[in-house]
């Protein structure tokens, strides 16, 4: 009897640890499922590392990266496409690391837990993104061979519309970048994402946050701009002088004495919170591809450099798609509804969409509202007619002798297009004239359309 009963233990143990290994191996296929089935050698799916299933279609349903009737890669029909969505769909070569043909590969080769990579036709899946192929046409033409990044969303939803990078180049036809042609410089990064430039005054909107909710007098307190201001024995200088001045004004006119003023008081440490909550010095998750995170640094009380630091000079840092998502929370009422590139269909489309409060909502419609003085006040509506448009200049200083880099960041009201923007062309010079001008194409075509 005794051998029976050992028995019995024995094998209610084997059983025990068969049951507890399968459901950890399902547990962990679960998880990893995509990763394992996913690697590089499957030649099912890649031809030398080169993802060769799956097409990707933009959301209109314009193919970006399909096949020929041969089974060959090939991208979207118009060139003018092609080249200003390389930097979202990807290239040949995967040498665009950040592109959805090498981010999203487990969803382009359809799989999935039950029936893993394969597919019957072996094409792949379809997947959409959220990006508008014949805007981002408008962008890289209005871009007109300048470097640079344009960035559009939908505020509301967090859709991504538009996030071209240049230089760019035909994926149909990829050119032999050797060391050193500067006309490919960095023509493999998505300037967008995961490059990092000084901010200059577009950073003035986090300052001014902090402004609002830190320093109670702000709304009727003036300022005297002289042309410039010494703080620290170093000179800060404005562009011109501004004479006296409300809060409004300074940000309208973008008054660096004004706002040296305001970074001194604030400090570094409190400067440095609104960067933080701001998202300015995180890495951003686009479905998992990560941005660039940015940089502030806090510099020591009563000197030049925290001036600078809240002027958006000094080490400042930000990537366009912080930015980006830093306004469309303005324009949101605070909150950022985040930032995605995959197109959500089916049941998805109708959940509750991902957002994180960046302003309380107060401080957020002030600054909505300062940021459409700063056009009506400052910039010239009619330079922008027909466009509600909220904005901020910025004109970033990159070294002596290089024309400063040009940002214009923002959004419009529009029932239908509840569009935010981020621009920035690099040594463009003038932030109104140069970024201010691509957004301006680049809105009307959104609205038109
Ligand atoms: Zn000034």
């Amino acid at each position: 009897m005794k051998r029976v009963k050992q028995r019995a233990t024995a094998t209610l143990v084997i059983a025990l640890a068969l049951v507890l290994g399968l459901g950890l191996y399902v547990a962990r296929y679960m998880a990893h499922g995509a990763d394992w089935a996913m690697f590089a050698a499957n030649a099912a799916l890649y031809d030398n590392a080169r993802l060769t299933v799956g097409t990707l279609i933009d959301r209109n349903g314009t193919v970006l990266a399909g096949f020929d009737d041969d089974g060959n890669r090939r991208f979207a029909e118009s060139e003018s496409v092609r080249r200003a969505t390389l930097h979202v769909t990807g290239d040949k070569l995967g040498n665009i690391g950040t592109g959805a043909l090498k981010a999203f590969d487990a969803r382009l080769a359809g799989y999935n837990a039950v029936t893993g990579a394969y597919s019957r036709v072996g094409r792949g899946a379809t997947v959409a993104l959220t990006i508008d192929a014949e805007l981002s046409a408008v962008a890289l033409k209005a871009l007109d061979g300048r470097r640079g990044a344009v960035l559009v969303m939908n505020y509301e939803t967090g859709e991504l519309l538009c996030a071209v990078s240049s230089p760019t180049f035909d994926p149909e036809n990829p050119p032999t970048i050797t060391d050193g042609d500067t006309r490919y410089d960095g023509a493999y990064l998505n300037r967008g994402l995961s490059s990092t430039f000084t901010p200059g005054s577009v950073f003035k909107l986090i300052t001014s946050a902090a402004a609002i909710e830190n320093i109670p007098d702000i709304r009727t307190r003036t300022f005297t701009c002289t042309g410039s201001q010494t703080v620290g024995g170093e000179r800060i200088t404005c562009p011109e002088k501004h004479g006296e001045l409300t809060f409004k004004d300074a940000l309208a006119v973008s008054c660096n004495v004004a706002f040296a003023e305001l970074s001194l008081e604030l400090g570094a440490d409190t400067l440095a919170r609104y960067a933080d909550r701001a998202g300015l010095l995180e890495r951003l998750s686009l479905d998992g591809i990560l941005s660039a995170a940015g940089r502030f640094d806090e510099a020591e009380a009563d000197s030049a450099e925290l001036a600078w630091s809240g002027i958006g000079q000094a080490n400042d840092l930000a990537s366009p798609l912080a930015m980006l998502r830093y306004v469309s929370a303005i324009a949101n009422g605070g909150e950022a509804a985040e930032p995605h590139l995959l197109l959500k269909t089916g049941l998805s489309s109708v959940l509750p969409r991902e957002k994180t409060r960046l302003l309380n909502e107060k401080t957020a419609s002030e600054l909505a509202e300062l940021m459409a003085n700063n056009v009506t006040a400052h910039y010239g509506a009619d330079n922008f007619a027909g466009l509600e448009l909220h904005a901020k200049t910025g004109t970033a200083e990159v070294g002596v002798g290089k024309p400063p880099h040009a940002w214009f960041v923002g959004f419009i009201r529009n029932e239908g297009h509840p569009l935010a923007f981020a621009v920035i062309v690099e040594n463009g010079g003038s932030g109104r004239l140069a970024a201010g001008g691509v957004a301006n194409s680049v809105l009307k075509a959104a609205i038109d359309n």
